[in-house]
């Protein structure tokens, strides 16, 4: 029986990113699909003419290879977003990163004084320990406003309380910047745009979905298949080889062999498809790996605009939505008719949760009374609405992942031909551009390369020798390290007290060894300063004594007041990446 060259399980991002690597490598690949479009949790799902994505998709990457197959694939369909998202708290709009001025006139002079009171004393007498993630914030922004702006938020995304979210957890993801790369920005003026400040994106005219067809379609002509309504509910294995996968099409199994295998389904139903089963602590720890869900409830308002945001953050604890995305605002060409607006309204949840199990009728409901409740439109203006359910929308970092993840992926290794990629697939928070880039990998080991497909958005940033050059920073750490280090007062003083002295008074005896008449009246000036000099042998004494003085003090202020500069400097940065890093962390949520 002939094989086919690579069987891949799933079409998201990271499915047909690996698919059409391989085309490009004349390797036809076969795609299965078990639902009825591309994309993944970034399709594009589309309700009488109105398109709206699973949460709103943003389109950037650090990688130059990924840009360029983006714009490669969509051209002036690709389109440049300038980023407006803002938190909604309390029937005010908040600027994102918190911007002082904006946030006083909206809390208000007395609320502002105390959450500055508060945030002082966090930083006079921070908690001493940071074990859970409410103690990170507070320790950095004061409890006032943690509970203002963070903990109501990461609440809704997570479902439990801060108190129970580790600390080392919210470090893990809050590092889209460097302290180092913001003062070389600051000093040199954008010599490198960290992912943080990352102001705009691009997306596609008509959602991401658009991207993933195009995709689909190029790897289609290249000869390759992709293969919808076909879930794959086995995987057979035999001396460490997988032989075939079987799948459903709908009416009847299938079976599919292969020389290599590509999934990106969950990591954990991964071990649970291979037959024969792996041993019981591997399908334990499958067990135990856990995703958050995810519900969108779009409502199709009968209304030109609401808000100029794409989405905002909702913050207030009265409502249950989280975030709300406005897609005409990623693209006009997301809704058929400018008279109406689409409004996804997004609720994050547990697969049969109460809220998951809430009929579309209920969510429905709930969300058009949330929208009049902040005051955006009136029930009686909702016209239309459309729910869509994901689960697995986020891989869940509790305390065990890392042990669980461990053991499947030591099992897994036991496959020469079975890879694992994309976000579920390696139960990692992988973005579109990850995602991709570890299917792309995938390919390529298929092809005989050797690649680290778990070393794609490990721990800090990914693939640094990708980065672009002008991510580069302008000086070495090093020097920037040795320019910002502080000076010892009482050593520059004395080194200052010395020089001063020593050239004072040597240039009292250069004087009197040339017997100079006008530059000796010049230095005789100094007695009015210096009491008791003389252009003598004991007067280069006294200079020197006088000099040192003087020198002394003033290397000191200097260097005091050089420091104190520095330090100010240094921790309005560090102040201001910490809240750019936070704007990171709620990104990705
Ligand atoms: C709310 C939200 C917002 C996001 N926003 C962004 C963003 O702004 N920018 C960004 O870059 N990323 C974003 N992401 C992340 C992005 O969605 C993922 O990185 C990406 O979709 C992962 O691609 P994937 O191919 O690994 O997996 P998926 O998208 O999950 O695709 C996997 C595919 O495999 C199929 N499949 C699974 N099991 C089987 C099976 N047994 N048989 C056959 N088929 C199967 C599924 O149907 C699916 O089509 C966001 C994610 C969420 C949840």
């Amino acid at each position: 029986m002939n094989k086919n060259p690579v069987v891949i399980i799933g079409a998201g991002p990271a499915g047909l990113a690996a698919g059409y690597e391989l085309i490009k490598n004349k390797i036809s690949p076969v795609i299965l699909e078990r639902s009825n479009s591309v994309g993944g949790i970034s399709r594009t799902e589309s309700y009488k003419g109105f398109h709206f994505d699973i949460g709103g998709h943003r389109f950037f990457s650090k990688n130059d290879a990924i840009n360029r197959q983006w714009q490669e694939m969509l051209g002036p369909d690709f389109l440049q977003v300038k980023r407006l998202s803002r938190i909604y708290y309390q029937k005010k709009f908040f600027n994102y990163p918190l911007r002082p001025v904006n946030a006083f006139l909206n809390l208000g002079p007395i609320e502002s004084f105390l959450i500055l009171l508060s945030y002082c004393r966090a930083s006079v007498s921070p908690q001493p320990e940071e074990i859970s993630f409410e103690e990170w914030v507070i320790n950095r922004f004061g409890e006032r406003l943690y509970l203002t702006f963070f903990k109501t938020y990461t609440e809704k995304v997570w479902g439990i309380p801060c108190k129970e979210i580790r600390a080392d957890w919210a470090a893990q993801r809050i590092k889209g910047l460097s302290l180092f790369v913001a003062v070389s920005n600051a000093l040199f003026g954008g010599g490198q745009k960290a992912k943080s400040l990352v102001e705009q994106f691009y997306y596609p005219k008509l959602g991401p979905g658009m991207m993933w067809q195009r995709f689909k379609d190029r790897i289609i002509a290249g000869g390759g298949e992709v293969r919808f309504n076909s879930e794959v509910f086995s995987i057979r294995h035999e001396n460490g080889t997988i032989t075939a996968v079987e799948y459903s099409n709908g009416t009847k199994a299938e079976k599919i062999n292969a020389e290599n295998f590509i999934s990106s389904t969950p990591i954990s139903y991964l071990v649970k498809l291979l037959k024969p089963q792996p041993p019981a602590e591997v399908l334990e720890s499958a067990e135990q790996l856990a995703y958050r869900a995810f519900i969108i409830v779009v409502l199709i308002v009968d209304r030109p605009e609401l808000f100029p945001d794409q989405w905002l953050y909702v913050h207030s604890p009265r409502v249950q939505v989280g975030r709300i995305q406005n897609f005409k605002n990623w693209s006009r060409s997301m809704v058929p008719d400018q008279s109406k607006t689409s409004i996804g309204m997004e609720y994050f949840c547990n697969v049969n949760d109460r809220t998951w199990k809430m009929a579309d009728k209920e969510l429905v409901a709930m969300a058009c009374r949330e929208m009049e409740e902040m005051g955006f439109c009136q029930v009686s203006e909702v016209i239309d609405s459309f729910v869509v359910r994901q689960s697995h929308a986020y891989p869940v970092y509790d305390s065990t992942y890392k042990k669980n993840l461990l053991n499947i992926r030591n099992y897994l290794d036991n496959f020469n031909n079975l890879q694992t990629i994309g976000r579920s697939g390696m139960h990692r928070y992988n973005n579109m551009d990850h995602s991709m880039e570890t299917g792309i990998l995938a390919a390529k080991n298929c092809y005989g390369e050797h690649h680290d497909v778990w070393a794609v958005n490990e721990e800090k940033s990914y693939l640094e020798e990708d980065r672009p050059v002008k991510e580069i920073p302008v000086v070495p750490e090093k020097v920037l390290i040795r320019a910002f280090a502080r000076i010892d007062k009482f050593a520059f003083a004395v080194a200052l007290g010395t020089i001063c002295g020593l050239l004072v008074s040597s240039a009292t005896l250069w004087i009197i060894s040339r017997g100079g008449d006008v530059l000796n009246s010049h230095l005789r000036l100094l007695a009015q300063y210096f009491i008791g000099y003389t252009v003598t042998v004991k007067g280069a004494f006294i200079a020197f004594g006088y000099s040192f003085f003087w020198g002394f003090l003033f290397g000191w202020f200097f260097a005091y007041l050089r420091n104190l500069f520095l330090a100010v400097y240094i921790f309005r940065i560090k102040r201001k990446v910490e809240l750019m890093s936070l704007k990171d962390f709620f990104d990705n949520f």
